[in-house]
Protein backbone atom coordinates (compact mmCIF):
# COMPACT_ATOMS: atom_id res chain seq x y z
CA UNK A 1 0.00 0.00 0.00
CA UNK A 2 2.59 2.68 0.93
CA UNK A 3 4.50 1.80 -2.06
CA UNK A 4 1.53 3.33 -4.22
CA UNK A 5 0.52 6.20 -1.45
CA UNK A 6 4.55 7.14 -2.37
CA UNK A 7 3.99 6.72 -6.49
CA UNK A 8 1.08 8.87 -6.84
CA UNK A 9 2.67 11.61 -4.54
CA UNK A 10 5.63 11.49 -7.20
CA UNK A 11 3.60 10.27 -10.00
CA UNK A 12 2.69 13.52 -12.63
CA UNK A 13 -0.15 13.55 -14.20
CA UNK A 14 -1.13 14.63 -17.82
CA UNK A 15 -3.95 14.80 -20.19
CA UNK A 16 -4.82 12.53 -23.09
CA UNK A 17 -5.58 13.93 -26.07
CA UNK A 18 -5.11 12.01 -29.85
CA UNK A 19 -3.25 9.25 -28.25
CA UNK A 20 0.02 11.88 -26.31
CA UNK A 21 0.09 12.42 -23.33
CA UNK A 22 0.29 16.69 -22.58
CA UNK A 23 0.21 19.44 -20.02
CA UNK A 24 1.77 22.71 -19.84
CA UNK A 25 -0.05 24.33 -17.00
CA UNK A 26 -0.98 22.67 -13.09
CA UNK A 27 -2.95 23.17 -10.33
CA UNK A 28 -3.08 21.91 -6.66
CA UNK A 29 -5.38 18.77 -5.45
CA UNK A 30 -5.99 18.54 -2.23
CA UNK A 31 -6.02 15.65 -0.14
CA UNK A 32 -9.30 15.75 1.91
CA UNK A 33 -7.84 13.96 4.72
CA UNK A 34 -5.48 16.77 5.52
CA UNK A 35 -7.01 19.67 3.90
CA UNK A 36 -3.54 20.20 2.35
CA UNK A 37 -2.28 20.03 -1.48
CA UNK A 38 -1.00 16.38 -1.87
CA UNK A 39 -0.36 16.37 -6.00
CA UNK A 40 -1.31 18.32 -9.04
CA UNK A 41 -3.21 17.92 -12.00
CA UNK A 42 -3.26 19.54 -15.84
CA UNK A 43 -5.40 22.71 -16.58
CA UNK A 44 -6.26 22.48 -19.56
CA UNK A 45 -5.41 25.59 -22.15
CA UNK A 46 -7.30 26.57 -24.90
CA UNK A 47 -5.06 24.47 -27.83
CA UNK A 48 -5.70 22.03 -25.98
CA UNK A 49 -9.19 21.71 -25.86
CA UNK A 50 -9.02 22.65 -29.45
CA UNK A 51 -6.82 19.73 -30.04
CA UNK A 52 -8.99 17.35 -28.43
CA UNK A 53 -12.04 18.31 -30.23
CA UNK A 54 -10.02 18.04 -33.69
CA UNK A 55 -8.66 14.58 -32.77
CA UNK A 56 -11.89 13.56 -31.51
CA UNK A 57 -13.86 14.52 -35.03
CA UNK A 58 -10.80 13.53 -37.20
CA UNK A 59 -11.52 9.58 -35.27
CA UNK A 60 -15.21 9.21 -35.17
CA UNK A 61 -15.94 8.19 -38.40
CA UNK A 62 -13.11 5.19 -38.25
CA UNK A 63 -14.28 4.43 -34.96
CA UNK A 64 -18.34 4.08 -35.94
CA UNK A 65 -17.38 2.26 -38.75
CA UNK A 66 -15.46 -0.96 -36.71
CA UNK A 67 -18.83 -1.91 -35.91
CA UNK A 68 -20.93 -2.76 -32.68
CA UNK A 69 -19.31 -5.87 -31.97
CA UNK A 70 -15.32 -4.15 -32.42
CA UNK A 71 -16.11 -1.36 -30.46
CA UNK A 72 -17.67 -3.55 -27.46
CA UNK A 73 -14.32 -5.83 -27.59
CA UNK A 74 -12.15 -3.15 -27.59
CA UNK A 75 -14.33 -1.67 -24.46
CA UNK A 76 -13.95 -5.08 -22.86
CA UNK A 77 -10.30 -5.22 -23.19
CA UNK A 78 -10.54 -1.36 -21.77
CA UNK A 79 -12.51 -2.71 -18.76
CA UNK A 80 -10.12 -5.76 -17.92
CA UNK A 81 -6.94 -3.40 -18.11
CA UNK A 82 -8.90 -0.91 -15.57
CA UNK A 83 -9.73 -4.31 -13.47
CA UNK A 84 -5.73 -5.02 -13.78
CA UNK A 85 -4.71 -1.19 -12.63
CA UNK A 86 -7.93 -1.55 -9.81
CA UNK A 87 -5.18 -0.77 -6.88
CA UNK A 88 -3.91 2.05 -8.43
CA UNK A 89 -6.89 3.31 -9.60
CA UNK A 90 -8.15 3.25 -6.05
CA UNK A 91 -5.35 4.84 -4.06
CA UNK A 92 -5.48 7.94 -6.37
CA UNK A 93 -9.67 7.46 -5.85
CA UNK A 94 -8.76 7.30 -1.88
CA UNK A 95 -6.20 10.00 -1.57
CA UNK A 96 -8.22 12.79 -4.33
CA UNK A 97 -11.84 11.41 -3.37
CA UNK A 98 -11.23 10.46 0.75
CA UNK A 99 -13.29 7.54 0.91
CA UNK A 100 -12.05 4.10 2.37
CA UNK A 101 -9.42 2.58 0.32
CA UNK A 102 -11.73 -0.80 0.38
CA UNK A 103 -14.35 1.35 -0.98
CA UNK A 104 -12.73 2.64 -3.43
CA UNK A 105 -11.78 -0.83 -5.09
CA UNK A 106 -15.58 -1.32 -4.84
CA UNK A 107 -15.90 2.00 -7.36
CA UNK A 108 -13.37 0.42 -9.62
CA UNK A 109 -14.60 -2.96 -10.00
CA UNK A 110 -18.33 -1.40 -10.62
CA UNK A 111 -16.52 1.52 -13.58
CA UNK A 112 -14.91 -2.06 -15.26
CA UNK A 113 -18.58 -3.68 -14.92
CA UNK A 114 -20.59 -0.72 -16.03
CA UNK A 115 -18.03 -0.48 -18.96
CA UNK A 116 -18.92 -4.20 -19.61
CA UNK A 117 -22.27 -4.22 -18.99
CA UNK A 118 -22.97 -0.60 -21.18
CA UNK A 119 -21.09 -2.29 -23.95
CA UNK A 120 -23.22 -5.73 -24.53
CA UNK A 121 -26.55 -3.50 -25.74
CA UNK A 122 -26.98 -2.56 -29.04
CA UNK A 123 -29.11 -0.16 -30.53
CA UNK A 124 -30.91 -1.54 -33.55
CA UNK A 125 -32.01 -0.27 -37.18
CA UNK A 126 -36.22 -1.09 -37.67
CA UNK A 127 -38.09 -1.23 -40.30
CA UNK A 128 -41.72 0.21 -39.49
CA UNK A 129 -43.50 -0.36 -42.75
CA UNK A 130 -42.87 -2.81 -45.12
CA UNK A 131 -45.17 -2.47 -48.51
CA UNK A 132 -45.52 -3.44 -51.86
CA UNK A 133 -44.79 -0.06 -52.40
CA UNK A 134 -43.11 1.28 -49.60
CA UNK A 135 -40.48 0.71 -47.08
CA UNK A 136 -39.77 3.29 -43.71
CA UNK A 137 -36.76 2.42 -41.93
CA UNK A 138 -35.68 3.75 -38.59
CA UNK A 139 -31.74 4.33 -38.60
CA UNK A 140 -30.01 5.30 -35.88
CA UNK A 141 -26.68 7.21 -36.31
CA UNK A 142 -23.97 8.39 -33.68
CA UNK A 143 -24.13 11.90 -33.31
CA UNK A 144 -20.20 12.38 -32.98
CA UNK A 145 -18.40 13.82 -30.50
CA UNK A 146 -19.56 14.17 -27.40
CA UNK A 147 -18.12 16.51 -24.07
CA UNK A 148 -18.38 14.70 -20.86
CA UNK A 149 -18.20 16.59 -17.39
CA UNK A 150 -18.05 15.25 -14.30
CA UNK A 151 -18.42 15.58 -10.54
CA UNK A 152 -16.11 14.57 -7.72
CA UNK A 153 -18.31 12.53 -5.86
CA UNK A 154 -17.68 9.36 -7.63
CA UNK A 155 -14.67 10.40 -10.27
CA UNK A 156 -14.42 7.49 -12.10
CA UNK A 157 -17.64 5.94 -11.97
CA UNK A 158 -19.37 8.41 -13.04
CA UNK A 159 -16.98 10.04 -16.18
CA UNK A 160 -16.67 6.98 -17.32
CA UNK A 161 -20.51 5.65 -17.68
CA UNK A 162 -20.50 8.73 -20.12
CA UNK A 163 -17.83 7.36 -21.62
CA UNK A 164 -18.94 3.88 -22.80
CA UNK A 165 -22.46 5.20 -23.07
CA UNK A 166 -21.18 7.34 -26.10
CA UNK A 167 -18.01 5.28 -27.38
CA UNK A 168 -20.60 1.97 -27.87
CA UNK A 169 -22.96 3.83 -30.13
CA UNK A 170 -19.58 4.59 -31.93
CA UNK A 171 -18.99 8.45 -30.80
CA UNK A 172 -15.53 9.54 -29.55
CA UNK A 173 -15.70 11.74 -26.85
CA UNK A 174 -13.53 14.35 -25.13
CA UNK A 175 -13.83 13.68 -20.90
CA UNK A 176 -13.10 16.42 -18.07
CA UNK A 177 -13.29 15.05 -14.61
CA UNK A 178 -13.70 17.89 -11.83
CA UNK A 179 -11.02 19.80 -10.79
CA UNK A 180 -11.18 18.63 -7.33
CA UNK A 181 -10.45 14.77 -7.98
CA UNK A 182 -8.76 15.00 -11.26
CA UNK A 183 -6.18 11.67 -11.11
CA UNK A 184 -7.71 8.69 -11.26
CA UNK A 185 -9.39 10.04 -14.47
CA UNK A 186 -6.74 11.08 -16.18
CA UNK A 187 -4.66 7.73 -15.53
CA UNK A 188 -7.50 5.99 -16.94
CA UNK A 189 -6.78 8.53 -20.25
CA UNK A 190 -3.06 6.44 -19.83
CA UNK A 191 -4.51 3.23 -19.50
CA UNK A 192 -6.70 3.66 -22.93
CA UNK A 193 -3.62 4.35 -25.08
CA UNK A 194 -3.13 1.68 -27.16
CA UNK A 195 -6.42 -0.01 -26.23
CA UNK A 196 -8.27 2.51 -28.10
CA UNK A 197 -7.58 3.96 -30.96
CA UNK A 198 -6.12 7.70 -30.92
CA UNK A 199 -8.54 10.45 -30.40
CA UNK A 200 -11.37 8.49 -29.36
CA UNK A 201 -11.09 8.61 -25.83
CA UNK A 202 -9.71 12.52 -24.96
CA UNK A 203 -9.07 13.39 -21.26
CA UNK A 204 -7.98 16.84 -20.38
CA UNK A 205 -8.55 18.52 -16.69
CA UNK A 206 -9.27 21.77 -15.63
CA UNK A 207 -12.19 23.49 -13.27
CA UNK A 208 -15.09 25.83 -13.78
CA UNK A 209 -13.23 27.75 -16.83
CA UNK A 210 -11.93 24.89 -18.54
CA UNK A 211 -16.13 23.06 -18.45
CA UNK A 212 -17.34 26.15 -19.70
CA UNK A 213 -14.96 26.68 -22.60
CA UNK A 214 -15.89 23.09 -23.79
CA UNK A 215 -19.92 23.97 -23.17
CA UNK A 216 -18.87 26.88 -25.76
CA UNK A 217 -16.92 25.39 -28.24
CA UNK A 218 -18.53 24.56 -31.69
CA UNK A 219 -16.99 21.49 -32.14
CA UNK A 220 -19.00 18.78 -29.61
CA UNK A 221 -22.12 17.57 -30.87
CA UNK A 222 -23.50 16.82 -27.10
CA UNK A 223 -22.82 17.38 -23.89
CA UNK A 224 -23.28 14.97 -20.86
CA UNK A 225 -22.96 16.57 -17.50
CA UNK A 226 -23.02 15.42 -14.35
CA UNK A 227 -23.25 17.96 -11.43
CA UNK A 228 -24.73 20.69 -9.70
CA UNK A 229 -28.42 21.88 -10.95
CA UNK A 230 -27.13 25.53 -11.20
CA UNK A 231 -24.26 24.99 -13.20
CA UNK A 232 -26.32 22.24 -15.30
CA UNK A 233 -28.59 25.36 -15.97
CA UNK A 234 -25.99 27.12 -17.15
CA UNK A 235 -25.17 24.31 -19.58
CA UNK A 236 -28.54 23.99 -20.40
CA UNK A 237 -28.62 27.65 -21.45
CA UNK A 238 -25.23 27.87 -23.22
CA UNK A 239 -26.18 24.57 -25.14
CA UNK A 240 -29.47 26.27 -26.43
CA UNK A 241 -27.49 28.82 -28.54
CA UNK A 242 -26.21 25.72 -30.47
CA UNK A 243 -29.91 23.96 -30.44
CA UNK A 244 -27.42 21.16 -29.08
CA UNK A 245 -28.84 18.10 -27.19
CA UNK A 246 -27.72 17.81 -23.21
CA UNK A 247 -28.16 14.74 -21.08
CA UNK A 248 -28.24 16.83 -17.42
CA UNK A 249 -27.92 14.19 -13.97
CA UNK A 250 -28.62 17.04 -11.56
CA UNK A 251 -29.09 17.18 -8.00
CA UNK A 252 -31.77 15.48 -5.60
CA UNK A 253 -33.44 15.83 -2.27
CA UNK A 254 -34.44 12.06 -2.29
CA UNK A 255 -36.90 11.03 0.15
CA UNK A 256 -37.60 7.53 1.69
CA UNK A 257 -41.44 7.00 3.19
CA UNK A 258 -42.00 4.32 6.40
CA UNK A 259 -45.82 3.11 6.27
CA UNK A 260 -46.64 1.82 9.23
CA UNK A 261 -45.93 -1.95 8.48
CA UNK A 262 -42.86 -1.13 6.69
CA UNK A 263 -39.28 -2.69 7.71
CA UNK A 264 -37.45 -0.26 9.88
CA UNK A 265 -34.37 -2.38 9.42
CA UNK A 266 -34.64 -2.44 5.70
CA UNK A 267 -34.95 1.20 5.53
CA UNK A 268 -32.19 1.86 7.95
CA UNK A 269 -29.87 0.03 6.38
CA UNK A 270 -30.38 1.81 2.99
CA UNK A 271 -30.30 4.90 4.62
CA UNK A 272 -26.74 4.21 6.54
CA UNK A 273 -25.39 2.89 3.09
CA UNK A 274 -26.80 5.83 0.59
CA UNK A 275 -27.03 8.60 3.29
CA UNK A 276 -24.10 8.15 5.54
CA UNK A 277 -21.29 5.87 3.16
CA UNK A 278 -19.45 7.75 1.30
CA UNK A 279 -20.80 10.66 3.59
CA UNK A 280 -24.23 11.14 2.02
CA UNK A 281 -22.23 12.56 -1.39
CA UNK A 282 -24.30 10.38 -3.44
CA UNK A 283 -26.96 11.89 -5.64
CA UNK A 284 -29.22 9.63 -4.90
CA UNK A 285 -29.09 8.66 -1.58
CA UNK A 286 -31.45 8.69 0.72
CA UNK A 287 -31.58 12.85 1.75
CA UNK A 288 -35.03 12.58 4.32
CA UNK A 289 -37.24 9.94 6.18
CA UNK A 290 -40.88 10.90 7.00
CA UNK A 291 -42.13 8.14 9.64
CA UNK A 292 -45.11 7.90 10.76
CA UNK A 293 -44.95 10.04 14.17
CA UNK A 294 -44.83 7.13 16.48
CA UNK A 295 -41.96 5.63 14.90
CA UNK A 296 -39.86 8.76 15.08
CA UNK A 297 -37.61 7.80 17.49
CA UNK A 298 -37.54 4.29 16.88
CA UNK A 299 -36.20 4.96 13.59
CA UNK A 300 -33.82 7.49 14.56
CA UNK A 301 -32.46 5.97 17.42
CA UNK A 302 -31.46 2.90 15.08
CA UNK A 303 -30.28 5.31 12.31
CA UNK A 304 -28.09 6.77 15.14
CA UNK A 305 -26.72 3.11 15.93
CA UNK A 306 -25.95 2.62 12.35
CA UNK A 307 -24.38 5.67 12.08
CA UNK A 308 -22.02 5.48 15.71
CA UNK A 309 -20.72 2.21 14.17
CA UNK A 310 -18.76 4.10 11.47
CA UNK A 311 -15.03 4.18 11.91
CA UNK A 312 -14.08 7.71 11.19
CA UNK A 313 -10.72 8.29 9.32
CA UNK A 314 -8.33 8.72 6.82
CA UNK A 315 -9.00 6.40 3.52
CA UNK A 316 -5.85 4.28 4.16
CA UNK A 317 -6.89 4.03 8.23
CA UNK A 318 -7.46 0.14 8.61
CA UNK A 319 -10.72 -0.51 9.62
CA UNK A 320 -11.95 3.32 8.86
CA UNK A 321 -15.53 2.78 7.29
CA UNK A 322 -15.81 6.34 6.49
CA UNK A 323 -13.80 9.35 5.14
CA UNK A 324 -13.80 13.24 5.20
CA UNK A 325 -16.06 15.20 3.11
CA UNK A 326 -14.70 15.59 -0.24
CA UNK A 327 -13.81 19.43 -0.21
CA UNK A 328 -14.22 22.02 1.78
CA UNK A 329 -16.90 24.27 0.01
CA UNK A 330 -19.09 21.09 0.32
CA UNK A 331 -17.97 21.01 3.95
CA UNK A 332 -18.42 24.17 5.27
CA UNK A 333 -22.17 23.40 3.78
CA UNK A 334 -23.24 20.62 5.75
CA UNK A 335 -21.62 22.47 8.66
CA UNK A 336 -24.01 25.30 8.38
CA UNK A 337 -26.95 22.93 7.78
CA UNK A 338 -25.91 21.46 10.67
CA UNK A 339 -26.08 24.93 12.40
CA UNK A 340 -29.29 25.69 10.69
CA UNK A 341 -31.00 22.54 11.71
CA UNK A 342 -30.25 23.24 15.28
CA UNK A 343 -31.41 26.75 15.20
CA UNK A 344 -34.63 25.36 13.24
CA UNK A 345 -35.26 23.30 16.68
CA UNK A 346 -33.59 20.07 15.41
CA UNK A 347 -32.27 17.39 17.84
CA UNK A 348 -28.87 16.09 17.02
CA UNK A 349 -29.63 12.00 17.80
CA UNK A 350 -26.12 11.71 16.77
CA UNK A 351 -22.73 13.43 15.45
CA UNK A 352 -24.19 17.13 14.36
CA UNK A 353 -20.54 19.02 14.62
CA UNK A 354 -17.34 18.56 13.07
CA UNK A 355 -14.69 16.83 14.31
CA UNK A 356 -12.03 18.63 15.54
CA UNK A 357 -9.03 17.28 13.35
CA UNK A 358 -7.28 18.63 10.12
CA UNK A 359 -9.70 17.86 6.66
CA UNK A 360 -13.06 17.74 6.51
CA UNK A 361 -14.62 15.39 8.51
CA UNK A 362 -18.07 15.22 10.02
CA UNK A 363 -19.43 12.10 11.62
CA UNK A 364 -22.73 10.51 10.38
CA UNK A 365 -25.63 12.64 12.23
CA UNK A 366 -29.15 11.90 12.67
CA UNK A 367 -31.03 14.98 13.13
CA UNK A 368 -35.06 14.97 14.77
CA UNK A 369 -37.61 17.60 15.51
CA UNK A 370 -37.36 18.92 12.06
CA UNK A 371 -40.58 19.43 9.33
CA UNK A 372 -40.51 20.93 5.76
CA UNK A 373 -39.27 24.52 5.50
CA UNK A 374 -36.01 23.84 7.27
CA UNK A 375 -33.18 23.70 5.04
CA UNK A 376 -31.92 20.30 6.19
CA UNK A 377 -35.31 19.51 5.01
CA UNK A 378 -35.85 21.12 1.79
CA UNK A 379 -32.23 21.41 0.32
CA UNK A 380 -29.55 18.67 -0.52
CA UNK A 381 -27.60 18.31 1.88
CA UNK A 382 -24.91 16.26 -0.16
CA UNK A 383 -23.31 15.41 3.24
CA UNK A 384 -23.62 12.78 6.10
CA UNK A 385 -26.81 14.52 7.78
CA UNK A 386 -30.24 12.91 7.31
CA UNK A 387 -33.53 14.16 9.43
CA UNK A 388 -36.20 12.02 10.32
CA UNK A 389 -39.25 13.83 10.68
CA UNK A 390 -42.71 12.57 11.29
CA UNK A 391 -45.90 12.07 9.69
CA UNK A 392 -49.77 11.12 10.11
CA UNK A 393 -51.54 11.68 6.67
CA UNK A 394 -49.54 9.97 4.26
CA UNK A 395 -51.89 12.27 0.85
CA UNK A 396 -49.71 14.94 2.58
CA UNK A 397 -46.38 13.82 2.72
CA UNK A 398 -46.46 12.39 -1.07
CA UNK A 399 -47.89 16.27 -1.92
CA UNK A 400 -45.12 17.62 -0.23
CA UNK A 401 -42.16 15.69 -2.40
CA UNK A 402 -43.98 16.09 -5.41
CA UNK A 403 -44.13 19.74 -4.71
CA UNK A 404 -40.52 19.95 -4.30
CA UNK A 405 -37.77 21.16 -6.79
CA UNK A 406 -36.29 18.09 -7.48
CA UNK A 407 -37.28 14.52 -8.86
CA UNK A 408 -34.49 12.26 -8.98
CA UNK A 409 -35.29 9.12 -6.75
CA UNK A 410 -37.79 8.19 -3.93
CA UNK A 411 -38.69 4.83 -1.83
CA UNK A 412 -41.50 3.35 -0.57
CA UNK A 413 -41.45 1.05 2.90
CA UNK A 414 -44.23 -1.52 3.39
CA UNK A 415 -45.02 -4.74 2.90
CA UNK A 416 -48.13 -4.81 0.96
CA UNK A 417 -45.96 -4.24 -2.26
CA UNK A 418 -49.55 -3.43 -4.55
CA UNK A 419 -49.94 -0.81 -2.45
CA UNK A 420 -46.46 0.11 -2.22
CA UNK A 421 -46.23 -0.03 -6.07
CA UNK A 422 -49.43 2.41 -5.82
CA UNK A 423 -47.81 4.78 -4.18
CA UNK A 424 -44.25 4.73 -5.93
CA UNK A 425 -46.09 5.65 -9.09
CA UNK A 426 -47.83 8.89 -7.37
CA UNK A 427 -44.21 10.08 -6.84
CA UNK A 428 -43.26 12.78 -9.27
CA UNK A 429 -39.67 11.15 -9.78
CA UNK A 430 -37.37 9.16 -11.89
CA UNK A 431 -37.08 6.73 -10.16
CA UNK A 432 -38.94 5.05 -7.62
CA UNK A 433 -38.77 1.96 -5.15
CA UNK A 434 -39.99 -0.14 -2.67
CA UNK A 435 -38.15 -1.41 0.03
CA UNK A 436 -35.03 -0.23 -2.20
CA UNK A 437 -33.45 2.58 -2.89
CA UNK A 438 -31.88 3.94 -6.15
CA UNK A 439 -29.91 0.62 -6.81
CA UNK A 440 -28.47 1.56 -9.70
CA UNK A 441 -28.18 -1.64 -12.57
CA UNK A 442 -26.86 -0.19 -15.86
CA UNK A 443 -29.47 -2.58 -17.56
CA UNK A 444 -32.33 -0.12 -16.11
CA UNK A 445 -33.26 3.56 -17.47
CA UNK A 446 -32.20 6.51 -15.23
CA UNK A 447 -34.25 9.14 -15.99
CA UNK A 448 -33.90 12.52 -15.02
CA UNK A 449 -36.70 14.99 -14.53
CA UNK A 450 -37.53 18.36 -13.27
CA UNK A 451 -34.69 20.05 -10.96
CA UNK A 452 -32.76 16.96 -11.03
CA UNK A 453 -32.01 17.07 -15.01
CA UNK A 454 -32.48 16.38 -18.07
CA UNK A 455 -32.60 13.16 -20.38
CA UNK A 456 -32.21 9.35 -19.52
CA UNK A 457 -29.04 8.29 -18.24
CA UNK A 458 -27.73 4.12 -18.33
CA UNK A 459 -29.48 1.03 -20.80
CA UNK A 460 -30.21 1.68 -24.73
CA UNK A 461 -32.24 4.89 -23.62
CA UNK A 462 -29.02 6.41 -22.05
CA UNK A 463 -27.40 5.37 -25.37
CA UNK A 464 -30.10 6.48 -27.51
CA UNK A 465 -29.33 9.59 -26.12
CA UNK A 466 -26.20 9.69 -27.55
CA UNK A 467 -27.73 8.81 -31.43
CA UNK A 468 -29.75 10.93 -33.92
CA UNK A 469 -32.55 9.33 -34.91
CA UNK A 470 -33.19 9.17 -39.18
CA UNK A 471 -36.19 7.52 -40.74
CA UNK A 472 -35.59 6.51 -44.29
CA UNK A 473 -38.67 6.01 -46.67
CA UNK A 474 -38.21 4.60 -49.62
CA UNK A 475 -40.96 4.20 -52.15
CA UNK A 476 -41.17 1.68 -56.17
CA UNK A 477 -40.77 3.80 -59.00
CA UNK A 478 -44.29 4.81 -60.01
CA UNK A 479 -45.34 4.49 -55.89
CA UNK A 480 -46.45 7.95 -55.99
CA UNK A 481 -49.56 7.47 -58.55
CA UNK A 482 -51.11 4.34 -56.64
P1 LIG B 1 -20.41 21.20 -10.03
O1 LIG B 1 -21.57 21.60 -10.85
O2 LIG B 1 -19.79 22.19 -9.15
O3 LIG B 1 -19.23 20.64 -10.93
C1 LIG B 1 -19.38 19.51 -11.76
C2 LIG B 1 -18.44 19.62 -12.92
O4 LIG B 1 -18.80 20.75 -13.71
C3 LIG B 1 -16.98 19.80 -12.57
O5 LIG B 1 -16.21 19.04 -13.48
C4 LIG B 1 -16.75 21.30 -12.79
O6 LIG B 1 -15.44 21.62 -13.11
C5 LIG B 1 -17.67 21.57 -13.95
N1 LIG B 1 -18.16 22.94 -14.07
C6 LIG B 1 -18.31 23.87 -13.09
N2 LIG B 1 -18.84 25.00 -13.59
C7 LIG B 1 -19.04 24.78 -14.91
C8 LIG B 1 -19.60 25.55 -15.96
N3 LIG B 1 -20.06 26.79 -15.77
N4 LIG B 1 -19.69 24.99 -17.19
C9 LIG B 1 -19.28 23.73 -17.40
N5 LIG B 1 -18.72 22.95 -16.45
C10 LIG B 1 -18.62 23.47 -15.21
O7 LIG B 1 -20.96 19.92 -9.26
P2 LIG B 1 -20.21 19.12 -8.13
O8 LIG B 1 -20.30 19.94 -6.90
O9 LIG B 1 -18.90 18.66 -8.65
O10 LIG B 1 -21.12 17.82 -7.98
C11 LIG B 1 -22.02 17.63 -6.94
C12 LIG B 1 -23.41 17.64 -7.51
O11 LIG B 1 -23.52 16.60 -8.48
C13 LIG B 1 -24.49 17.36 -6.49
O12 LIG B 1 -25.51 18.31 -6.61
C14 LIG B 1 -25.02 15.99 -6.88
O13 LIG B 1 -26.36 15.75 -6.58
C15 LIG B 1 -24.77 15.98 -8.34
N6 LIG B 1 -24.72 14.61 -8.84
C16 LIG B 1 -25.78 14.15 -9.53
C17 LIG B 1 -25.81 12.86 -10.00
C18 LIG B 1 -26.98 12.34 -10.74
O14 LIG B 1 -26.92 11.25 -11.29
N7 LIG B 1 -28.09 13.05 -10.79
C19 LIG B 1 -24.72 12.03 -9.77
C20 LIG B 1 -23.64 12.53 -9.05
C21 LIG B 1 -23.66 13.84 -8.59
Amino acid sequence: MQHLIDRAAQATFLQTIDGARVATLFEDVIDPSTGAAFQRAPVATAADLDAAVAAARRAQPGWAALGWDERARQLQAFADAIDRESEWLSTLHTMEQGMPFAQSGLFVRTTAERIRIMSRFRVVDRTLIEEPARKVVERWHPLGVVAAIAPWNGPLLLGMVKVVTALIAGNTIVLKPSELTPLSTLELGRISLGMLPPGVLNVISGGRATGAAMVGHPGFDKVSFTGSTPTGIAIARTSAEFLRPVTLELGGNDAAILLPDGSIDDLVTAAAMTGFSNCGQYCAAIKRIYVPFDKVDVVAERLAAAANAYVIGNGFEPGATLGPIQNKAQFDKVCAIAENARGDGGVMVSGGAPLDRPGYFFPPTVVTGLTDGSRLVDEEQFGPIIPVIGYDDIDGVIDRINAGAYGLTASIWMSDLEAGEALAGRLIVGSAAVNRHAAFDPAVPFPLIKQSGMGVDYADHGIKGTMRLQVITVMMPGGLKR
